[in-house]
């Protein structure tokens, strides 16, 4: 089922009273209370759509959401490992692994997606260079924390914002979770405090070409970003060079892209610009 038209029946279900919809690869499931007065629309159709709804049906009641979690596995993202906490127990983690638990749930950044694992990826090889203990880390557009957390974890101060509140509070939790210190606010990359040396934004193209100067000014050294599509680079890239940044690195995977700049021109770059 197209994306759009998934959406369109997720929302009636929503509508029709669900708790929970799950959205499978080819399959949506949604849970209802016991008892609630289920009103769906005739099988025929829902008007919306272009194809006709053939079915609805009312499967026996399954544990739904044990199937769910049997379903997700750890992410490895360079040498962090994400891991459900419901797989903590069993997970044995390499000599040199960095396991943070993060459950999906309310917030995006599990490592289900590529853009969360590209970032990581190139955090990790700033850790390997020496270039994150110690230093300041702002996490723009934060959703779970994972990134911001993956830094603290590796000695840097970090600060994650979000401009949904309800991501704030699913960092804060994470952090505690994990161990680690992370400053939590809510807002945009105006609320970053004091410009962080290394700045890491997984956002979309849109909004990482209309923030461009702002994650620049925001970021004294290096900014990594990502959430940018392979067909749309350019407009993030000609944004962010536009805005003063140098391209240093670029990585790719299923069709999305993640590159690190250099925020501040060296002292020996001497354009003079
Ligand atoms: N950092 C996580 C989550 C990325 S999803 C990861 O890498 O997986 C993008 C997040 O950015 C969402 O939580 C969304 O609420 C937030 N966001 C979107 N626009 C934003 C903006 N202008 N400023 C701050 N956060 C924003």
């Amino acid at each position: 089922m197209a994306p759009a038209r998934r959406d369109l029946v997720a929302a009636h279900l929503w509508a029709a009273g669900a708790c929970g919809v799950w959205e499978r690869p080819a399959q949506l499931v949604a849970w209802f209370e016991d008892g609630t007065p289920i009103d769906l629309p005739e099988p025929h159709g829902v008007p919306e759509l272009a194809v006709p709804v053939r079915r609805w049906s009312r499967e026996e009641d399954r544990d739904w959401q044990a199937d769910w979690k049997a379903t997700i596995r750890p992410v490895e993202a360079g040498r962090t490992v994400i891991v459900p906490s419901w797989l903590e127990a069993d997970h044995e983690p390499a000599a040199d692994e960095l396991t943070l638990i993060v459950d999906p749930g309310r917030a995006f950044g599990t490592g289900h997606h590529a853009t969360t694992v590209l970032c990581l990826e190139l955090l990790d090889e700033l850790d390997l260079a020496g270039r994150l203990q110690g230093r300041t880390v702002a996490d723009v557009g934060c959703g779970t924390g994972v990134l911001a957390i993956a830094a603290a974890a590796r000695g840097a101060v970090a600060t994650a914002v979000d401009i949904d509140p309800d991501a704030v509070e699913v960092t804060r939790e994470n952090a505690a979770r994990n161990g680690v210190e992370v400053t939590a606010i809510a807002g945009g990359v105006d609320q970053v405090p004091a410009a962080a040396e290394v700045v890491v934004a997984n956002l979309i193209t849109d909004t990482v070409r209309s923030l461009a100067a702002d994650l620049l000014a925001a970021s004294t050294d290096e900014l990594i970003v990502s959430g940018i599509t392979v067909e749309r680079e350019h407009v993030a890239l000609d944004a962010l060079e536009a805005a003063g940044a140098q391209l240093l690195e670029r990585r790719e995977g299923d069709g999305w892209v993640a590159v690190r700049l250099r925020s501040a021109p060296h002292a020996d770059a001497g354009s003079g610009a």
